[in-house]
C-alpha cells in the first residue's frame, strides 16, 4: 500500500528535519492514544512516517522508491511507546509533558509487566461516564437500578480477534509468533531489557490477512447494554460510583475501561439534606407552643409523633436520632432535625378574639 509520509505529517517534500520533527510532535500530541480523543491509527501512522523521514538514509530511499520502500528493507515495524518516548522527548530524558501516571507506566514497562498500554497498536478500553437520576429515598436507603448505555463489547463474529472467521492466520515474522519484541532501553537506572507487544501482529503472534467484516478488524463493536447497578445507601447528589471493567472492552485482550456513574439526586421538598442529617421545618400553633403538644411530623419512614414541651419558642430544633439518611459505607443513620415555626393565626373568629382579649387582661 502506498503511503505518503509527507502528507501524513503535513509537510512538503523538501521540508527540513526540524520541520519534520515539529510536525511529528504536534501530531503525536494530538493523536496520542492515551489522550481523550486520541487516535491510535493516526498516531501509529505519524510515528511510522517520522521513523522514515527523520532518518536521512531512509528518507532518501523512500524518496527514490516511494511506494515500494518496504521491499528495500526500510519499513518500520515494532515501534512502540518506548521508541516514541525517546524520540519525542516524553519521559525521563528532558521532562517534557511528564506526569506521575507516565512514571507509573514506565515502571510497569521496565519491570516487564507488558506495558501494552503504551503501545500505539493496542488500547485499553475507554472509561465511560454517565449520569443517573435517582429519587431522594433511593439515595437515602440504596437501591438497585437498571442502567442502559452504549459500550464497546468484544465482537461476537470474530470472538474479538478482528480476523474474518476461517481466514488464514499465519505466524507473525517479526516476533516469530511470540507477540512480543524485546528492546534495550536506556533510562536513569541504566540499560534495561524490556518486552513490549509486537506492533505488526498487535501482540497476538499471528497476522490477520482478512479483517472481520462485522467489526472491520477492531475486534469490538458498539452495543446497547443494560446493567443492574447497586446504588449504595447514603450516596449524595453529585457523587460518583465507579464500576471497574464495565467501560469499553479493551482491544485484543487489553483490559476494559471503567464505568463512572454520577448521581443526580432529585430533591425532596420536605427535607434539606446535609451529609447524613435531614432538616425540616414544622409549623407549630401558638397554643401548642405555650401548652406543649404531641404533633405528627413527616419523616422518610412515614409519619412520626414528636413531643413538644410547654413553652417551646419558635426556631427551637428537635433532633430525632436515626431518622436521617444512611451513612455511606458504614452502619447507622443520621438524624432528622425538626425546627418548629410558631406562627400566629392569620385570622380569628369572634369567639377566639374575645378569649384572647380576656387572656391579655389576665396579663398573658
Ligand atoms: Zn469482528
Ligand atoms: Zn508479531
Amino acid at each position: 500500500m502506498k503511503k505518503d509520509y509527507y502528507a501524513i505529517l503535513g509537510v512538503s517534500t523538501n521540508a527540513t528535519s526540524d520541520e519534520i520533527k515539529k510536525a511529528f510532535r504536534k501530531l503525536a500530541h494530538q493523536h496520542h492514544p492515551d489522550k481523550e480523543g486520541g487516535d491510535a491509527t493516526k498516531f501509529k501512522e505519524a510515528n511510522e512516517a517520522y521513523q522514515v523521514l527523520s532518518d536521512d538514509g531512509k528518507r532518501k530511499k523512500y524518496d527514490q522508491f516511494g511506494a515500494d520502500f518496504d521491499k528495500y528493507g526500510g519499513g518500520s515495524h515494532g515501534h512502540s511507546w518506548e521508541d516514541y518516548a525517546q524520540q519525542s522527548g516524553f519521559g525521563f530524558n528532558n521532562g517534557v509533558e511528564f506526569d506521575m501516571s507516565d512514571l507509573g507506566e514506565m515502571f510497569g514497562d521496565m519491570f516487564g509487566f507488558g506495558g501494552g498500554r503504551r503501545s500505539s497498536q493496542q488500547s485499553r478500553g475507554a472509561n465511560l461516564q454517565l449520569e443517573l437520576a435517582i429519587d431522594f429515598r433511593e439515595a437515602a436507603f440504596g437501591e438497585k437500578k437498571d442502567v442502559r448505555f452504549s459500550r464497546q463489547v468484544s465482537c461476537v463474529q470474530c470472538a474479538g480477534t478482528g480476523a474474518e472467521k476461517g481466514s488464514p492466520r499465519p505466524t507473525c515474522k517479526p516476533c516469530n509468533g511470540s507477540g512480543q519484541v524485546v528492546t534495550i532501553k536506556r533510562s536513569i537506572f541504566g540499560a534495561m531489557q524490556t518486552a513490549s507487544p509486537c506492533a505488526p501482529c498487535k501482540g497476538t503472534g499471528t497476522i490477520i490477512e482478512k479483517s472481520c467484516k462485522e467489526c472491520h478488524g477492531e475486534g469490538r463493536t458498539r452495543k446497547d447494554v443494560m446493567l443492574s447497578v447497586s446504588i449504595p445507601a447514603g450516596i449524595d447528589d453529585g457523587e460518583t460510583i465507579r464500576l471497574r471493567g464495565e467501560g469499553d472492552t479493551g482491544q485484543h485482550g487489553m483490559p476494559s475501561g471503567d464505568l463512572f456513574i454520577r448521581m443526580r439526586v432529585k430533591p425532596d421538598k420536605r427535607f434539606v439534606r446535609q451529609g447524613a442529617d435531614l432538616y425540616c421545618t414544622v409549623p407549630l400553633k401558638i397554643t401548642d407552643s405555650i401548652l406543649g403538644a404531641t404533633i405528627p411530623i413527616d419523616t422518610l419512614d412515614g409519619e412520626v409523633d414528636m413531643k413538644v414541651p410547654a413553652g417551646t419558642k419558635s426556631g427551637t430544633q428537635f433532633r430525632l436520632a436515626n431518622l436521617g439518611v444512611h451513612y455511606l459505607n458504614k452502619n447507622g443513620r443520621g438524624s432528622l432535625i425538626a425546627q418548629v415555626d410558631v406562627a400566629p393565626p392569620k385570622s380569628l373568629y369572634k369567639k377566639q378574639k374575645e378569649l384572647l382579649e380576656q387572656l391579655k387582661k389576665e396579663g398573658l
